[in-house]
């Protein structure tokens, strides 16, 4: 029976094919949902039709299901688009109306480079970079607007902290004011990153992500988002990054270490064997397959530090 009090998901970005990391990343997705019973959502990101490639979706939904990773409803190819983030645009439009109509949106003229990459996750911190938008006169953003210049839109946030525990990392507090307004609307009216996954997880009463830990520092905005559009926040579980052997964070576009190279070396079996040993739920790399790993999962057995591929 399952639990319905757990609801998961898994919410790649059809940019390139899964890496290694996000397969470690989703395999613990699945191993936390099926621990618990719960329900597993995947929803395709693919908020940015530059980014996306419907190849890479259906390859990502393949990819997932010969690992025996599978979910309970979603995105499938062929399939339900009403879990595509390209579908979901009315309920951003919503969100959207709904801040502005509490004064918590404003225009920002800054340069178009600096809010496109503001925009997408795994950019970092968007802190300030010395953004005055938020403090323009009604004459200032009238000037800014006759010589032509599109905003983007940013939200103001408060000045507050979040704390929130990291059901890997334990307890976090951020500083909202400190990392900063951010872009909720790009200038080229595509909606951002934050606002669709903060709206998304409500929407679809997600109460558990577990995803990559350089999202962690998105937590924040994300909870204190989703409280102010009246939703409940998900518990959050980030999992560690895998890094290439010099040190650099794996990349989709950079197609590091895919699927398509790791299905010609490796079984589903042998491949989850490796991950499961790398991620610390293993001590050896021997075979085994994503049922046997959800028989005893543990978060306390999952390492913490970022881990050097060995393979
Ligand atoms: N779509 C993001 C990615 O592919 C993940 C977003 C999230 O889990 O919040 O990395």
């Amino acid at each position: 029976m399952k639990n319905s009090t757990y609801i998961g998901r898994y919410a790649p970005s059809p940019s390139g094919r899964l890496h290694l990391g996000n397969i470690l990343s989703s395999m613990l997705a699945w191993l936390d949902a099926r621990r618990n019973d719960g329900r597993l959502i995947f929803r395709l990101e693919d908020l940015d039709p530059q980014r996306s490639y419907a190849q890479y979706a259906d390859l990502m939904a393949e990819d997932l299901r010969w690992l025996g990773l599978d979910w309970d409803a979603g995105w499938q190819p062929g399939g339900d688009v009403s879990f595509t983030q390209g579908a979901r645009t009315p309920l951003y439009e919503d969100a959207f109306s709904l801040l502005s109509g509490r004064d918590l949106v404003y225009p920002c003229y800054c340069s178009r480079a600096q809010r496109l990459a503001a925009s997408a996750p795994h950019t970092g911190d968007d802190a300030d970079t010395g953004c005055r938008c938020r403090h323009l006169s009604a004459g200032e953003r009238q000037a800014l607007e006759r010589s032509g210049r599109r905003p983007a839109w940013k939200v103001r946030v408060p000045d507050r902290t979040v704390t929130f525990t990291d059901g890997h990392y334990g307890r976090i507090t951020e500083d909202l004011a400190a990392s900063g307004d951010f872009i909720i609307r790009r200038s080229d009216g595509l909606f951002a990153y934050q606002l669709a996954v903060s709206v998304d997880d409500a929407d679809m009463g997600i109460t558990n992500v577990v995803r990559a830990r350089d999202l962690i520092s998105s937590a924040a905005r994300q909870i204190w988002l989703i409280s102010e559009l009246g939703g409940t926040p998900p518990a959050y579980c980030h999992t560690p990054l895998l890094t290439a052997p010099d040190g650099r964070k794996l990349s989709k576009r950079e197609g590091d270490l895919n699927m398509e190279t790791l299905r010609e070396r490796y079984t589903p079996e042998e491949l989850t064997g490796v991950l499961a040993h790398m991620a610390g739920l293993r001590d050896t790399q021997e075979s085994v397959s994503a049922h046997s790993l959800a028989e005893d999962f543990d978060w306390a057995r999952v390492k913490t530090e970022d881990i050097v591929i060995t393979i």
